[in-house]
């Protein structure tokens, strides 16, 4: 286990200026490289010591990399915008007003300041035995502590898609990016893809090491929204212990194309029940041309369908069909 000595191990520092120096020095230094946007994930792991990255190649002087522009329908975020910008943004507010909720319901004013949108989906587990340092199925070793021992500790952990670890991702905006159907460009320096946001996010059977397709080398540059869903009907909601500086508990982000009160077509998004984002298909199929109203009891109830609780998050299920159920109505109290 690790001891905390919060000190970071030294590191040679890297400041590029430009995406392209940045995907050079990325190529160079490979896997001895870390990433660094806002830092508020990245250096908590340096100064326990858990992360003892060799080079830091720090995006904050990258000014393309900052700034929401339009390209045609798309909305065009750059990765190292701030929480804060995007929660705030006219036009994000205006046509795309889930994501600024989700960005505006991120931990406190400071940390909304400090941290960007291509981190906060980036950021990895909170699960303590991993930050901890133990040797767990995650970290390259043998087991899972919160899920395997008896005596683990697992109420913040996933009830969705376990294989080996039942970590979960924290991110209150990556469910929302879900519902949007965004797109991710990432680029190294063979070039550049764009993924669509489903297949960013990683579970444990694909990959039990890491929570997105980042490789090394990799860069996220932007975040692309289409027209798609612009100017839905949205709904977001976290379950938090504490009303700031907390992760969530479950979240929930929807988009909704109505006719009047029914339901023409939906993405259903939960978020801290699984490694990755988890899209509710049997949900959105349940709701599909019925009037709000009529089906949010029977949708709600199938929200929980195929979840494994664990001996300590057994209440996530309840949470999943209770937001899911305030989602379709789009009122908070049911
Ligand atoms: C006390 C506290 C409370 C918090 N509460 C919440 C909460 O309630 N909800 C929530 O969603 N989040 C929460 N967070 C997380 C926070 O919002 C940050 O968004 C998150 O930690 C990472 O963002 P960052 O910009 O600081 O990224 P960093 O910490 O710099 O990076 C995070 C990871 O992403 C990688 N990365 C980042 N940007 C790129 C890029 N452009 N290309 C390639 N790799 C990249 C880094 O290498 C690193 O692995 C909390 C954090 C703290 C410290
Ligand atoms: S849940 Fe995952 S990260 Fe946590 S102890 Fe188990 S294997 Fe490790």
């Amino acid at each position: 286990m690790a001891i905390i000595r919060d000190g970071m191990a030294p590191f040679d520092l890297y400041q590029p200026t430009s995406i392209e120096d940045a995907l050079s020095l990325a190529n160079r230094l490979g896997a001895d490289a870390w990433v660094l946007a806002g830092g508020l994930d990245s250096l908590e792991r340096f100064k326990d010591r858990i992360k003892r990255p060799k080079a830091v190649i720090d995006l904050g002087n990258i000014d393309e990399l900052r700034g929401v522009r339009r390209e045609g329908e798309d909305l065009v975020i750059g990765s190292m915008t701030t929480l804060t910008e995007v929660s705030l943004h006219p036009e994000i507010r205006a046509r795309f007003a889930l994501l600024a909720e989700a960005a505006g319901e991120v931990a406190s004013p400071q940390i909304r300041n400090q941290g960007t949108i291509g981190g906060n989906i980036s950021q990895d587990t909170r699960c303590w035995y991993y930050r901890g340092g133990w040797d767990c199925y995650r970290a390259g070793g043998g087991t899972c502590y919160a899920g395997e021992s008896l005596e683990g500790q697992n109420r913040e952990h996933a009830i969705f898609g376990a294989e080996g670890c039942v970590a979960v991702t924290p991110s209150d905006t990556a469910p929302a990016l879900v519902a949007l159907e965004a797109r991710l460009v990432i680029r190294n320096a063979g070039g550049r893809r764009e993924v669509a946001v489903d297949d960013y996010f990683v579970g444990p059977g694909s990959d039990i090491t890491r929570l997105n397709v980042l490789k090394a080398g990799d860069l996220l540059t932007e975040i692309r929204l289409p027209a798609t869903w612009a100017g839905a009907t949205f709904y977001f909601e976290k379950v938090h212990d504490r009303p700031v500086w907390d992760f969530p508990l479950v979240n929930i982000a929807t988009a909704m194309h109505l006719s009047g009160e029914r339901i023409d077509r939906s993405r259903f998004v939960l978020g801290a029940v699984a490694a990755r984002p988890w899209r509710l298909p049997r949900v959105e199929a349940a709701v599909a041309g019925s009037l709000r109203n009529a089906v949010a009891d029977s949708a709600s109830r199938i929200a929980a369908e195929g979840a494994v609780p664990l001996k300590n998050n057994g209440y996530k299920m309840a949470l999943a069909r209770n937001l899911v159920k305030r989602a379709i109505l789009g009122k908070r109290e049911s």
